[in-house]
């Protein structure tokens, strides 16, 4: 453990040592790793950090003295509603990543249902597979969580949805994908569902924000989620994510500036004069906002399209793989980048995942494990081209090698609580 000195230090030194903090993390560069970081390739790396030096020190909590983080804002988010397919009226802001915009998305819901139909015991309607900052955002805020299971095919199950939906209802959820097992709600009957009792309804797509546009470009068949769907209030989308850009951004966008306007905080009785924040945070870096707008100008809708192809193409190569290994099989069918693998119950030898987990860490790669069910998550990417056949040889060896062995760590870690 490095002490806090009384004397500084040499930046080479402590460089030096920051670099070799480094050597236990996944190797993401290597394409080993299934989330976490997605890797847009050496061009777009040195742009962000190009851009990122630029604004490494800038502060966008008052945009007054630095107009230039209002304007990248406003474009940045003007070209991710033109993706969305956002009427003309959509507003959005920038945030630090996908949970705050989604507690920003409550909020909102909170504020719009306590102004428009008096609802002071407010309550959020999703599936189990709905991701936790929802809960988390229930938490916060003081809002119940009513949640639905999901389908045989692992959608939402909206007819059980409907039977929580209620005059308190003040936010219905749909995922575009869900993170668990990678598949796309039925967002046109749950945007009615929310519609029916005039509450909010949030698409969760941080997730598949900037990939979703890109397939359907590209011709794959892509179900109705975004802005097109009627009643859809609200989306989130993570350009820190598939957006290729550094951690730290994700935009939220509301149909309307009306109804921006209830995710905005306004105080004027301090003693420091009028202060409005548009999210959570109050001083904020203005680093990841700069490096989101320098990597979608690098990329344009062309090299989006590109990034978005080799993924697909990676992902459909992943799944076709693990399906044909005997003992485990994938989740549902997910037809983007998101996949569940699980052991294969009609198999001869069910293979118990958690251990296949530790065989493939043994192996360098990195994929998370999660439940219930049982099973292990991998979000692909054009990281992971190149490796891939490598990746299933292993995978059929690991599988083999596990055989009927299992483990007794059934943890799910999905955390960091030091
Ligand atoms: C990643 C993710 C989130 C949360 O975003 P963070 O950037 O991790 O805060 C929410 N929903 C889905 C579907 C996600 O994949």
């Amino acid at each position: 453990m490095a002490t806090f000195g009384q004397l500084g230090r040499n930046p080479d030194e402590i460089l030096a040592d920051l670099a070799a903090k480094r050597d236990g993390d996944i190797r993401w560069e290597d394409g080993r790793a299934f989330g976490a970081v997605y890797d847009g390739g050496p061009g777009v790396k040195e742009v962000a950090e190009r851009a990122a030096t630029l604004y490494l020190h800038e502060n966008a909590l008052n945009t007054r003295a630095f107009p230039s983080l209002a304007e990248i804002q406003r474009e940045t988010v003007g070209w991710t509603a033109d993706l969305l397919h956002g009427p003309e009226t959509t507003a959005g802001f920038l945030t630090s990543g996908g949970t705050e915009s989604i507690l920003c998305a409550v909020k909102a819901a909170r504020e719009r249902a306590k102004a428009e139909r008096g609802i002071t015991t407010p309550e959020i309607v999703l599936a189990e597979s709905a991701h936790a900052a929802f809960h988390k955002a229930g938490h916060l805020f003081g809002l119940t969580v009513r949640k639905a299971p999901v389908l045989d095919d692992w959608t939402a199950d909206v007819d059980a949805m409907a039977e929580l939906v209620g005059d308190n209802t003040a936010l219905v959820v749909g995922s575009a994908p869900q993170y668990p097992q990678g598949v796309i709600d039925d967002i046109p009957a749950i945007a009615a569902l929310a519609s029916s009792v005039g509450a909010s309804c949030h698409v969760d797509a941080c997730m598949g924000g900037f990939v979703l546009p890109f397939a359907e470009m590209l011709g794959r068949d892509v179900q109705p989620w975004d802005f097109r769907v009627e009643g859809v209030t609200t989306i989130s989308a993570d350009i820190h994510k598939l957006g290729y850009a550094p951690k730290g951004v994700s935009v939220i966008l509301h149909r309307t500036k009306e109804l921006r306007r209830y995710q905005t905080f306004v105080f004027d009785g301090w003693l420091g004069g009028l202060y409005a924040s548009p999210n959570l945070q109050g001083t904020r870096s203005g680093l990841p906002m700069a490096a989101a707008w320098a990597v979608m100008q690098y990329l344009g809708i062309d090299g989006y399209a590109d990034l978005v192809r080799e993924t697909l193409d990676n992902a459909d190569a992943v799944r076709a793989g693990i399906n044909a290994i005997d003992g485990i099989r994938v989740l549902g069918d997910p037809g983007y980048h998101l996949l569940a693998l699980a052991s294969d119950p009609k198999a001869d030898n069910p293979v118990d995942v958690f251990a296949l987990a530790d065989a493939l860490t043994e192996r360098g790669w990195m994929m998370d494990r999660q439940g219930p069910p049982d099973s292990l998550h991998a979000t692909v990417s054009n990281s992971n081209s190149g490796i891939v056949n490598e990746f299933l040889a292993d995978l059929a060896a690991a599988v083999a090698e596990v055989g009927e062995t299992t483990t007794d760590d059934r943890s799910t870690n999905y955390a960091t609580l030091e």
